[in-house]
């Protein structure tokens, strides 16, 4: 801090407000250097913002500034390049730069007090988790539960968030020897050496670690092509060169074992992990260890991408397709698009990693933007990408859902001791309950959509707005009682699997089976050990995992995204077959998909039966282009919520009259939401088209600030940037 001269200082600050400007503030003790966290008055409150600029006069500011309370220091200044990428992403996702920077920052920056960091504690960790798995009876769920968090370290703090006996147990199994401890920066995990690279990924390494400025990749690799010991050997040579590397993945990608897999690989080198399965003090300790230039490794989710990174010498993002790298709601942005910018700025190389890149990366990659690489085969030898079948069920009769040939590849799989995975994208008993009488179905009261049937909780549930409410005894139109659940859901097909496969160990993994913290890795733990014989999972199953028993793959009710309104259904359809295919016959066992279809004449199951996404991908961007889709043409959308459509509508025509036409640019009309009604409002959208992201911006610019000061009550509205979902 420089000591205040005679000259009136002021400060100006950006606030976490709904406002896109930045606020005055004098300053009458020690000057603060820009990035720095501040305390100010705010209208009745105190808040905490970040000091963007400093000025000797505040003339352009209307009224007395009030004074800055404190400077806080427990967050080291904003390095510029942060400042600057919040910059950008405000400007580009119109979105005020307070809120950017109140999003980027973990959350105890975002409070008006004063965060502490914690003195490091110790953490406990399992070198060998099915070492320790060993140990535990398998009548002790729970306490395998949390062994099998073990194989990422573990402060006593986050072990009581495990379970409320965690702490004790692993006191026990540290003293008998299965558990090691360190401080968290010390921990060394048994290493993992490695492999021998095939001639493809000896290639894609060269490429990558000889990259030098902004460069960036597209890696093209099928699933199990090894694209991961590529990224560890990648890193591996980063680090050698002191340089940080920032590694981004799909939220439900984060499991402990992939983040144990990169700890096994660099051991004693500091990692941050940064996802929302820890708490607010982990996030802030981890992110200021990544600030600090300690942490080498930042291994994260969407909103990684801001963490500041002194010495950043890569980005890799993987599954780069995956929609959750943009967030729906608040700041609208793509993680995978600022990281891009990100690479740019600090002019570092970045890979796009992906077995069915987007159709985005994809033409960036034919136009020669992004250099593509690409690993076409399995890593382990013998390995080859599983056989597809197609099963119509048109006019078949099922059993229980499953068609008798899916059925007969089960008992085979099982016979051999193999494991099968039935898919299914759809949780609860049955998604429609329904009068056989009259026709009638349960609906929300507050969306337009139909009530699962939830049979083992005995309740009618709402996926969109959380509704919920017991089962109707009868119809609400005629009085009929005989109601049917029709249509298959993950509950159901647990239900009725085990009058086919008596004896056999069932398990469903989906949403409600895993809500509790840690589930999900408890039962990920079963599937791996081999003690579960058949896995009923939705797509939280469809990623990531690696099961090496895993063979027979059978999907139900794939159809849903082919006939969709919306223009990526058949991409996304693609990625997530492409994934679920992708968990079977990983290792020398070959794998077999069975799909059962009723389109199985549609074009699209023959590109992906060719197995060969790279023909999909150019037709689908060729169709793009030809109908000018994305990313043929930049989007915008606006999207509007009130109690009444009409009002909605009004609102959205009025921020319409607000935009100039112009040549080439696409203005349509308001239209109600696919989905019209959700959690109790009406909503509406208005889609803006544009030649290029420049001229997008452009007239987003022009528009904005007269938009803004429309009054339109009653109405929320937002802007969507490129948006994903229309
Ligand atoms: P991806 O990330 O492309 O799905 P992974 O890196 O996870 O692929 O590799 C898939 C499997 O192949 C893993 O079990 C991994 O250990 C193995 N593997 C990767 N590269 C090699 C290699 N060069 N030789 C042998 N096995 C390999
Ligand atoms: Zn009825
Ligand atoms: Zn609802």
């Amino acid at each position: 801090m420089i000591k205040r001269e005679k000259v009136t200082a002021f400060a100006l600050v950006a606030l976490d407000v709904p406002l896109k400007k930045l606020f005055a503030y004098a300053l009458t003790g020690p000057i603060p250097a820009v990035g720095s966290r501040v305390l100010v008055p705010f209208g009745p409150r105190r808040i905490s913002g970040v000091v963007l600029e400093l000025r000797d006069d505040a003339a352009d500011f209307k009224g007395t500034p009030k004074a800055i309370l404190a400077v806080l220091d427990d967050l080291p200044p904003l390095p510029a390049e942060t400042l600057q990428l919040c910059q950008f992403v405000a400007h580009y996702y119109h979105y005020p730069i307070g809120a950017v920077i109140a999003a980027a920052l973990p959350k105890v920056f975002r409070s008006p007090t004063v965060f502490r960091e914690p003195a490091p504690s110790l953490v406990y960790f399992a070198e060998d988790v099915a070492e320790l798995l060993q140990q535990i009876p398998s009548r002790a769920p729970a306490q395998r539960r949390v062994a099998a968090h073990l194989a990422v370290p573990h402060t006593p703090a986050a072990l009581r968030r495990l379970h409320d006996s965690a702490w004790r147990w692993v006191k026990v199994w540290h003293e008998q020897g299965w558990l090691q401890s360190a401080l968290e920066a010390k921990v060394l995990a048994k290493a993992s050496d490695n492999l021998a690279l095939n001639a493809e990924q000896s290639q894609v390494l060269t490429e990558l670690t000889g990259a030098r400025g902004f460069a960036p990749f597209l890696l093209y690799g099928i699933t199990g092509s090894g694209k991961t010991e590529v990224y560890l050997q990648t890193i591996a040579q980063v680090l050698a060169r002191g340089l940080q590397v920032l590694v981004l993945i799909p939220e439900i990608n984060l499991t402990p074992q992939l983040e144990g897999r990169f700890r096994a690989r660099f051991p004693g080198v500091p990692m941050a992990a940064l996802h929302s399965g820890l708490n607010d003090t982990e996030r802030a300790v981890n992110w200021l260890s990544a600030l600090r230039g300690e942490a080498k490794i930042v291994l994260g989710t969407r909103l990684a991408v801001f963490t500041p990174l002194p010495q950043l010498g890569m980005i890799i993002v993987d599954e780069e397709h995956d929609p959750s790298f943009k967030q729906q709601e608040g700041l609208r942005y793509s993680a995978r698009d600022v990281a891009v910018y990100r690479a740019r700025q600090a002019k570092v190389p970045i890979v796009l990693g992906s077995a069915t890149p987007s159709i985005e990366s994809w033409a960036n990659a034919k136009a020669k933007r992004y250099r593509m690489l690409t690993l076409s085969e399995r890593a382990v030898p013998g390995a080859v990408l599983p056989k597809i079948t197609l099963l119509p069920v048109k006019n078949v009769g099922l059993v229980d859902g499953l068609h008798v040939m899916a059925l007969a590849a089960m008992h085979a799989a099982l016979d051999r001791g193999e494991q099968v995975l039935i898919f299914l994208n759809r949780r609860g008993f049955s998604p429609v309950l329904q009068c056989g009488e009259c026709g009638w179905m349960a609906c929300c009261t507050h969306c337009s959509a139909r009530l699962v049937l939830h049979l083992k909780e005995r309740r009618l549930r709402c996926h969109h707005c959380g509704y919920e409410q017991a089962i109707t005894p009868a119809c609400p139109d005629c009085g009929n009682h005989d109601l049917k659940p029709v249509g298959q859901g993950t509950q159901r097909m647990e239900e009725s699997l085990p009058l086919h496969f008596p004896g056999k160990k069932i398990l469903r993994i989906d949403r409600d089976s895993t809500s509790k913290k840690g589930e999900l890795d408890a039962a990920l733990a079963q599937v791996h050990s081999g003690e579960v014989d058949i896995v009923i999972g939705t797509q939280m199953l469809a990623k990531g995992h690696d099961f090496d028993l895993l063979t027979t793959v059978v999907v139900l009710n794939a159809d849903t995204g082919l006939y969709s309104v919306d223009f990526r259904a058949e991409e996304r359809l693609f990625a997530l077959l492409t994934q679920v295919a992708g968990r079977a016959g990983r290792r020398e066992l070959p794998g077999e998909v069975f799909i059962q279809t009723a389109f199985s004449d549609h074009p699209f199951y023959h590109q992906l039966l060719a197995r060969d996404f790279a023909p999909f991908a150019d037709r689908t961007l060729h169709e793009r282009q030809m109908m000018l889709l994305p990313p043929a043409n930049a989007w915008a959308l606006f999207r509007a919520d009130a109690p009444e459509l009409e009002q909605a509508l009004s609102a959205l025509a009025q921020i319409r009259a607000c935009i100039a036409p112009e040549p080439h640019l696409l203005l349509n009309q308001p239209v109600a939401a696919t989905m019209l009604k959700k959690a109790g409002v009406e909503r509406a959208q208005l889609l803006i088209a544009a030649q290029s992201k420049v001229q997008l911006q452009a007239v987003l610019d022009e528009a904005l600030p007269t938009i803004a000061a429309l009054k339109l009550p009653k109405v929320r509205w937002s802007l969507d940037v490129d948006p994903i979902e229309v």
